[in-house]
């Protein structure tokens, strides 16, 4: 039966948004890719935005999170930018640059990464989180978390994926891969936009370090490194900075 995912906060409105899984203005491509559930394990499976709508929130929690969803919005279109500005400054004569920094709400941001990673996983295959009895709907903490009335515990939260000498992709495209404990629950979920690789980890004691034999967009994430809270990301063009995003956390 078709219901809101954050039922547990008790005070949903009648009716059910149809909500975009992915919001839809982020990406200028038109479909995520998925991969590591038991229907796409052997393969990414593309689902197109358009099919990538459910009844899952109701009206009233779809739109409590409209702030979060300006954070991700916020989030991509500046790693488009950084991205432009980039290409641009590759063409130019060498220089000392104009250092162009830019600031993110961290803490909006995981919480639009869990609002994804929900709406990805929900009605699907497991409960989301360890404490979740229900397949394919999220803990009550989770859900508390999603809507900023508790925050995530110990080292649970929003990690970078990082390697030195990665892969820079331009294609406007997300990927995603849920984390699967013990092929009981998940744990977290594995995102890549533009080379970018971020994992959204839902419990205290943290990810397992390295992440070995897990791979993205053909990455192979056991080589990588992973940065809590991540501060920063700094751009250089030639051997001088030349953009710097921070997150204020
Ligand atoms: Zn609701």
């Amino acid at each position: 039966m078709e219901s809101c995912w954050a039922g547990c906060l008790g005070d949903c409105s009648k009716k059910l948004s149809r909500e975009h899984l992915v919001s839809e203005s982020l990406f200028l491509g038109d479909a995520v890719r998925v991969q590591g559930f038991p229907w796409c394990k052997e393969r990414p499976k593309e689902i197109g935005l358009s099919g990538l709508t459910a009844k899952i929130l109701c009206d009233r929690h779809n739109n409590a999170l409209s702030s979060i969803d300006t954070a991700g919005k916020e989030f991509f279109s500046t790693m488009r930018e950084m991205r432009r500005l980039a290409n641009v400054r590759r063409t130019m004569k060498l220089r000392p640059w104009n250092v162009v920094e830019y600031s993110i709400n961290g803490p909006d941001l995981e919480r639009w990464f869990l609002k994804i990673l929900v709406n990805l996983c929900c009605d699907r295959d497991y409960p989301i989180g360890r404490v979740s009895a229900v397949r394919g709907r999220p803990s009550e903490q989770l859900v508390r978390v999603a809507f900023g009335l508790e925050q995530f515990e110990g080292r649970a939260g929003l990690y970078f994926v990082v390697r030195a000498g990665m892969q820079v992709d331009s294609a406007d495209r997300i990927s995603f891969a849920p984390l699967i404990k013990h092929r009981v629950h998940i744990e977290g979920g594995l995102f890549g936009f533009r080379g970018l690789r971020l994992l959204l980890f839902l419990e205290p004691e943290g990810p397992p370090s390295p992440l070995s034999g897990l791979f993205l967009d053909g990455e192979d994430l056991g080589q990588c490194q992973l940065n809590f809270h991540n501060k920063q990301i700094r751009e250089n063009s030639g051997k001088y900075r030349s953009q710097l995003l921070r997150f204020r956390w």
